[in-house]
């Protein structure tokens, strides 16, 4: 590293916009980002075209209510670029999404194909709208809605959509379709996240939680941890908590936590993580009184004493000020942003390695880019096929990842933004900036 310090900042991102909390998802990214530019020197002008996406748009999306009402939400899509190749990301539902949000969600997915090595840049999506409030019917015409009026945006070789913050397979295959009646032919690879019968992949839906478990147990090798002697906690027990939390248990790890929105369990001795996955099917897809534990809050679950910890539910879960009280030997994301900048330092002081969210959450969007080419191709795969070419990309990225940390010494997380900074950066050279 050079003495000379490059300054980096932007007039978009730090002057006119809202004032953003440094805890923000979107500080966060961009402290980060700030962070692996200055190891790699990065030039200025190749700093500015990074932090700012290429295509923001907002879009109005009216739909008429089941009584007969008229009602308009707003919805948001952005490019962060598409440097490596068409941009992908998720579209969330939520009541408060923004599109300062958006844009961070979508530099984040930049940083995370190029983790990966997927050929794909970054975007995100959302709408918002509380979709707990919304009838089958309304959510039908507001993904249609939402779509009409990104068909400009969206396509196979442009941008392609997937599942995110509640949305699900169904919300895909209306996105798909409306793509498919305007184009007047019917394509699968403008969305990924579908059902398997209409182009999805196997071990798609399973592939976040998959792949967050390979690169746990590439860091527990790296401590000299065998995976049937530790003990693990899951925050969340949605798509990736609950299949992370089944793969630990099926590697003979005791899970000794658990927890969704209804609270923490605990259990000292190991939760049997197949009964609870059971028991969330019975019991409306909530651990709500599960009997195999005692109940503790989410925020004590975090402070326990154990090897793992699998912060799996949300963002800023664990801050500057719960930072010190965390006990486990690894922190692995499973959510997008669960550990905020701040607490990154006190996490690094205590030792504690960080499996950050662009490389452990990567599996979702590893095998949607497997889906999207296995739709191209018109041929698919075995579910076998997909997750052993699953857990060789995501065995890569760790060992490149962990490669990058011992040669700057520095985080793991700080080591995956050099290491995809430096692949996107590297790859806008060569393709230079057209004019
Ligand atoms: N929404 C998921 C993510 O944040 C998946 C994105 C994708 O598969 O394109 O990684």
């Amino acid at each position: 590293m050079s003495n000379k310090k490059n300054v980096y900042h932007t007039s978009i991102y730090k002057e006119p916009g809202p004032k953003l909390d440094k805890d923000s998802p979107f500080e966060s990214m961009m402290e980060r980002f700030r962070f692996a530019a200055e190891i790699l020197e990065l030039d200025e002008g190749l700093f500015k075209y990074l932090a700012n996406p290429v295509k923001q748009v907002i879009v109005s999306i009216p739909v008429i209510m089941d009584n007969g009402k008229l009602e308009v939400f707003e919805g948001y899509r952005v490019i962060h670029d598409n440097v490596l190749g068409p941009s992908k990301g998720g579209i969330r539902y939520t009541p408060d999404v923004h599109i300062e949000e958006i844009k961070a969600l979508a530099a984040w997915m930049t940083w995370k194909c190029a983790v990966v090595n997927v050929p794909f840049g970054g975007a995100k999506g959302g709408v918002r709208c509380n979709p707990k409030e919304l009838s089958i019917g309304e959510l039908e015409r507001l993904t249609r809605r939402y779509t009409a009026n990104l068909l400009e945006v969206f396509g196979p070789d442009r941008d392609i959509p997937a599942p995110d913050m509640n949305t699900n397979e169904q919300v895909m295959a209306w996105i798909m379709d409306t793509y498919s009646m305007n184009s007047l032919r019917t394509e699968t690879a403008v969305v990924t996240g579908k059902p398997i019968i209409l182009g999805g992949s196997q071990g798609r839906k399973e592939a976040t939680g998959r792949g967050l478990v390979t690169v746990v147990l590439a860091g527990l090798s790296k401590l000299g941890l065998m995976p049937n002697k530790v003990t693990v906690a899951v925050q969340g027990f949605g798509n990736v908590g609950s299949v992370s939390a089944d793969l630990m248990y099926e590697q003979g790890a005791s899970v000794i936590a658990i927890s969704d929105i209804s609270g923490g369990y605990y259990n000292q001795k190991g939760i049997d993580i197949p009964a609870a996955i059971q028991y969330l099917r019975n019991n409306d897809m909530s651990l709500s009184g599960f009997p195999g534990a005692e109940p503790i809050t989410n925020e004590e679950l975090l402070q326990l004493n154990c090897d793992v910890l699998i912060p799996a539910a949300k963002e800023d879960q664990i801050s500057k000020s719960s930072a010190d009280k965390i006990k486990a030997k690894i922190i692995a994301e499973g959510a997008n942003g669960p550990v905020t900048a701040n607490a990154d330092t006190i996490l690094e002081q205590k030792g504690i390695m960080v499996i950050p969210d662009i490389l452990a959450n990567a599996g979702g969007v590893t095998v949607s880019y497997f889906e999207w080419v296995q739709d191209r191709q018109g041929y698919f795969w075995t579910e076998e096929r997909v997750n052993r070419r699953l857990n060789r990309m995501m065995r890569n990225a760790f060992d490149n990842v962990y490669g990058v940390s011992e040669k700057y010494k520095i985080t793991l997380r700080q080591a995956a933004y050099v290491y995809a900074i430096n692949r996107v950066a590297t790859t806008l050279k060569l393709r230079g900036i057209y004019a």
